[in-house]
């Protein structure tokens, strides 16, 4: 592990195609039972593979045994139908087909603390496991019980918590909230949605991280995206209030992307882990482009707290794109490492 710009991916990598349907999101498993775990497994054995081959320095489960990196969560609990989806609307954008909460909502058993030791188990190097944040969790179902997301966020809280301690104790080094939804409901964020997230991640001895981001490379975001305008300032509501927050780590979007990249001086402090890799293009980034952006963040952070990344998931690009985009990150940071290196010496 490299002292300086450790890379990292956000989370989900393709999932091989006698596993589930490729270049989609939430594709059903082609296979059942037994030989379904077995198959995760192979897939996480793939993942981490080619991860450390391609030079990632801390490990992801590119969500290989979760369909979605929300609603799979969500579906473990107590209280929740998952049987009985229903279509809603969710980030304010698209509708999507969620399960529903009918009761109240309760973890009576572990959910990924399972796959998280056998992830332990396939390598040395550090690991990460992400978890939906409680914001996007109450925005990515439908509630016919509580009636307030706040209320809703604040049991999520807790059982993320739970879930978490374990994560940690099975040997998690980095534990990673998913929250996109920072970037859409800005009031919610100020009046419950950091506290909540806070509440998660209270206790932990690993190191924390929110994820916040334009959303995966798919139609109804990349329609989103066009209606933002040439700058997107949407960081500029949830950094003030993160930087002040308990939480180590903030994940963005940086390349190709219009974040103006004097918003990370805003988390003046906090690890960044920066998107030098685009998941809305299948064009493969140069070393040169994904060093070229990190130094441009170089300005408004320290070099010993940035943490080379992608901007978001890569589950829906073709998997052998997503593969090179790893040896294209690695790849960038090595050159900015040896820059900074050569520099010191
Ligand atoms: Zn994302």
């Amino acid at each position: 592990m490299p002292s300086l710009l450790p890379t990292a991916i956000v989370g989900s990598l393709p999932k091989p195609s006698w596993l589930a349907e490729p270049e989609q999101l939430w594709s059903p498993w082609k296979l059942e039972g037994e030989a379904l775990v077995e198959g995760k497994q192979d897939a996480l054995r793939a993942v981490v593979q080619e991860q450390q081959r391609r030079g990632i320095d801390v490990l992801a489960d590119g969500e290989q045994t979760r369909q979605h990196f929300v609603t799979t969560f969500i579906e473990h609990l107590s209280g929740v139908d998952f049987e009985h989806r229903e279509t809603v609307r969710i980030r304010d954008r698209y509708d999507a087909s969620v399960p529903t909460v009918v009761g109240d909502v309760r973890r009576d058993h572990p959910v990924f603390v399972e796959d998280a030791a056998f992830l332990r188990s396939l390598t040395d190097r550090p690991i990460k496991w992400a978890l939906p944040g409680p914001l996007t969790m109450v925005d990515t179902l439908a509630d016919r019980h509580y009636g307030s997301r706040e209320k809703l966020a604040r049991e999520f809280a807790t059982i993320l918590n739970q879930e978490a301690r374990e994560l940690e104790a099975a040997g998690v080094d980095v534990i990673q909230f998913d929250e996109p939804a920072f970037n859409v409901f800005h009031d919610e964020v100020r009046a419950w949605g950091v506290e909540t997230l806070e509440r998660a991640a209270e206790g932990l001895r690993a190191e924390t991280v929110v994820h916040i981001c334009y959303g995966y490379g798919i139609k109804a975001n990349n329609d989103w995206k066009a209606t933002l305008g040439a700058e997107w300032r949407q960081y500029e509501q949830s950094f003030p209030l993160l930087q002040q927050s308990s939480i180590d780590t903030v994940s963005l979007e940086s390349q190709h992307s219009h974040v103006p990249v004097d918003l990370i001086e805003l988390i003046r402090g906090k690890n960044v882990m920066l998107g030098a890799i685009d998941v809305a293009s299948e064009q493969v980034e140069t070393p040169e482009e994904v060093a070229d952006v990190l130094r441009k963040a170089l300005a408004f952070v320290d070099a010993d707290k940035l943490i080379p990344s992608t901007n978001c998931g890569m589950a829906p690009l073709p998997r052998d794109v997503a593969q090179q985009k790893l040896s294209a990150l690695a790849a960038g940071a090595g050159l900015l490492r040896e820059q900074l290196e050569g520099a010191k010496a």
